[in-house]
């Protein structure tokens, strides 16, 4: 495959992949079915979603980060203004340095709670 064929495919791909979060932005997310004590499914326009249940167990600050992240993915828009497009063939969320529901963000306060609580995420 040419190097000209290979973007023109990725392109597209991109193009497919925004059109669908599009609609889902248009969308009100839509409680499915819970899958067991850690998952839930989401209907979000075209796209189901499997994410995690916010859990009354959890610290503070690990069930705020949880919360904003959970939103942030049910609806494409995060507190901090982030939101999520099609980059790469993927779906990519874009948030504030600061933001807590930020992978980084999120993994460290995730890492220093580990210790401290029995449950798991
Ligand atoms: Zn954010």
């Amino acid at each position: 495959m040419s190097a000209r064929r290979a973007r023109q495919q990725r392109a597209a791909a991109n193009a497919r992949i925004q059109r669908t979060l599009d609609q889902a932005a248009a969308a009100t997310p839509q409680f499915a079915e819970s899958l067991g004590p850690i998952f839930e499914a989401w209907q979000v326009g075209p796209m189901l979603l499997v994410i995690p249940a916010l859990r009354d167990d959890y610290p503070p600050e690990v069930k705020a980060a949880f919360d904003r992240r959970r939103r942030a993915t049910l609806t494409g828009r995060c507190d901090c203004g982030g939101t999520r497009a099609a980059r790469r063939g993927r779906v990519v969320h874009e948030h504030e340095l600061d933001c807590p529901a930020r992978d980084e963000a999120f993994g460290e306060i995730c890492r220093r709670h580990a210790g401290l609580w029995k449950g798991s995420l």
